[in-house]
């Protein structure tokens, strides 16, 4: 799949205009998912650094969720689910399911390893959004930790509620920890609604069902809708029930280095971290699953010469 069909409607443009991308197609463990960060031309929204939705699927088994254990460095892992069940393990020893409505927040620090697959359901759908914020400096050589939380809080909207995962909307501040400035919020929407924005934030909006218009666009499941700072609030209008995320976060002022499932500043560090994880020296642990774990071949800059 070519990157060159993007959406870049500079014409009809009025600042502050609506930035639309279509989300690459991949295939994690054996679930389609849109990726709707990084992409070659937005690299990330404050410090969300990536984005994973997947399904609805059609039923779904311990097979369809399947992701063996693998490393990551330097962010946070955020989960969630609108459908299904996903077990989580890692290599503090956290085994923890997941349903729709709660929050599973994972922090890399230095090093850690997760396998997850889904609960074996063989009747209804598996539904959700897999997203990383890039820790900043102060933490991110810090240990690693694992957070499950269930009581979010929710706030009312004109015509909807939003949830807040991440972050402080609207007076409601999320338990959950965040290193970085962002702020991360489902939305069920109905009807139309105007929510606060913070000047200081770039965001983000990924719509999981339904499809919501702003800004003259109209946003379906597979489009990431990205909107620069300086607003102080924004329209959501949908013809029927719909949900979304939106991420926002003070803009990064020097983007991290992202390969593989590291986040990290420069190809040193992630050459570090590859080789870490290829011998299994200790620095990631060990996660309980029976899946294979997951290796990958070198970066592509130490096997150029
Ligand atoms: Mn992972």
């Amino acid at each position: 799949m070519t990157e060159q069909n993007e959406s870049s409607d500079e014409e009809n443009s009025e600042w502050p205009r609506v930035e639309v991308t279509r989300s690459r197609e991949q295939v994690v463990g054996n679930i389609r998912v849109h990726r709707a960060l990084p992409r070659r031309q937005r690299r990330a929204v404050g410090a969300w650094c990536f984005a994973d939705h997947f399904g609805p699927t059609n039923g779904y088994d311990t097979r369809t969720f399947d992701v063996g254990p693998h490393p990551h460095t330097g962010l946070h892992t955020v989960t969630w689910l609108l459908s299904g069940e996903v077990i989580h393990r890692d290599s503090l020893g956290s085994e923890q399911p997941i349903s729709p409505g709660q929050l599973n927040l994972m922090t890399a620090g230095h090093g850690v390893a997760h396998a997850e697959e889904s609960a074996s359901r063989s009747t209804g759908s598996l539904h959700g959004i897999q997203l990383w914020i890039a820790q900043p400096e102060l933490t991110r050589h810090g240990g690693p930790a694992f957070d499950h939380h269930e009581d979010l809080p929710q706030v009312d909207l004109d015509q909807g509620c939003a949830t807040v995962l991440i972050g402080e909307f609207s007076s409601s501040t999320s338990p959950a920890r965040s290193d970085a400035e962002v702020i991360g919020l489902e939305l069920a929407l109905r009807g139309r609604s105007i929510l606060p924005l913070s000047p200081k934030f770039e965001y983000g909006l990924i719509v999981l069902e339904g499809s919501v218009e702003t800004g003259g666009e109209t946003l379906a499941p597979g489009m990431f809708a990205f909107f620069g700072k300086g607003r102080e609030e924004v329209e959501f209008t949908v013809a029927s029930p719909s949900r979304a995320m939106l991420l926002g976060g003070k803009p990064m002022e020097n983007p991290p280095m992202m390969w593989w499932n590291f986040v990290g500043r420069n190809r040193e560090e992630l050459q570090e971290a590859f080789e870490s994880w290829t011998i299994d020296d200790g620095r990631f642990g060990t996660v309980q699953s029976e899946i294979p774990r997951i290796t990958t071949s070198p970066p592509y800059w130490m096997s150029n010469n």
